[in-house]
């Protein structure tokens, strides 16, 4: 079954807070010359017209990359904000119109340097279809298949270093025990890299098991990073985006808590960050 369509919510709350972390990390890995190996194991369309008639259905960009948007002036002055908002000004038609989101292979490619490697995993057949129409650098490559499979194939990898992005829509609740599987043994067989996992905060609860498994796994410095628009139940659907981070650049807490201190109150008067470590050493 695969069902899920990102455009249906490209830009909002979740998609801002992903690809923020992933953002900051980017610029700590990159501050080293050495060579990186990216996975992104659910890679989406690359890149989301907001016009489209699904972006427009739900309109959920409305409450998470626009409102940042139109603040950017008053944004300036936090540099992680500052920096993520002009990348996104690169990417549209027109310097003053939010037109399109970037997906997260977008975030990747648009920081590659010669050396490095990405490798983007798509499984849907018209999702990948869409990505094979975004413009990449020749070190990108495109995976029709499963992200999982592939990432474990993979490894381990020619890169001195790895950063994988793990991205998936929970459409099933087996995706939780099967992420936490395939994470612990990428990790076994890339000890040093550094891995992001996005996941959902709803009513059910069924991040923790994503998150147990992880720590009765063995698997060692994991940080999360947690927004929540409202108390759990309040309404109904996702009421929270999350991120783990394991093996986390040095500063990186820091400098999304300042970032989050600004953006959060953007996406709703009760939006609310938190960050702290699942499993430190
Ligand atoms: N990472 C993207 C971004 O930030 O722009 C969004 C990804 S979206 C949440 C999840 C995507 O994973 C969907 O496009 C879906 O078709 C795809 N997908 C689902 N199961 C997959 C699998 N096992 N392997 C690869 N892709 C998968």
């Amino acid at each position: 079954m695969l069902s899920y369509q990102h455009a249906y919510h490209a830009g909002n709350f979740a998609d801002v807070h992903k690809h923020l972390v992933l953002h900051a990390v980017l610029d700590h890995l990159l501050r080293k010359s050495s060579p990186i190996t990216f996975a992104d194991t659910h890679a989406g369309r690359g890149v989301y017209p907001l016009d489209a008639p699904e972006t427009q259905r739900l309109g959920e960009y409305r409450h998470g990359a626009l409102p940042l948007w139109q603040a950017r002036d008053r944004l300036a002055d936090e540099p992680l904000l500052a920096s993520w908002l002009d990348a996104v000004a690169s990417l549209q038609h027109d310097g003053s119109r939010l037109e399109r989101y970037p997906g997260s292979p977008w975030w990747l490619a648009q920081r590659l340097r010669s050396g490095d490697r990405l490798r983007l995993y798509e499984l849907h057949p018209g999702e990948h279809d869409h990505l094979s129409q975004q413009a990449l650098p020749p070190n990108a490559q495109r995976i029709h298949g499963d992200g999982l499979a592939g990432l474990i194939q993979a490894l381990p990898v020619s890169t001195p270093r790895l950063c994988v992005l793990i991205d998936p829509s929970f459409e099933r609740k087996e995706e939780y025990s099967e992420v936490a599987v395939t994470l612990l043994a990428a990790m076994r067989k890339a000890r040093h890299g550094v891995a992001l996992v996005w996941y959902p905060l709803l009513p059910a609860g069924r991040h923790h098991e994503l998150l147990e498994r992880l720590r009765e796994g063995g698997l060692r410095k994991i940080w999360r990073s947690e927004l929540t628009l409202h108390a759990p139940g309040e309404e109904r659907g996702m009421y929270g985006s999350g991120m783990l981070v394991v093996n986390p650049p040095w500063g990186l807490d820091e400098r999304l808590a300042a970032a989050m201190a600004r953006a959060a109150p953007l996406f709703g008067e009760a939006c609310r960050y938190r960050a702290d470590w699942w499993v430190e050493e």
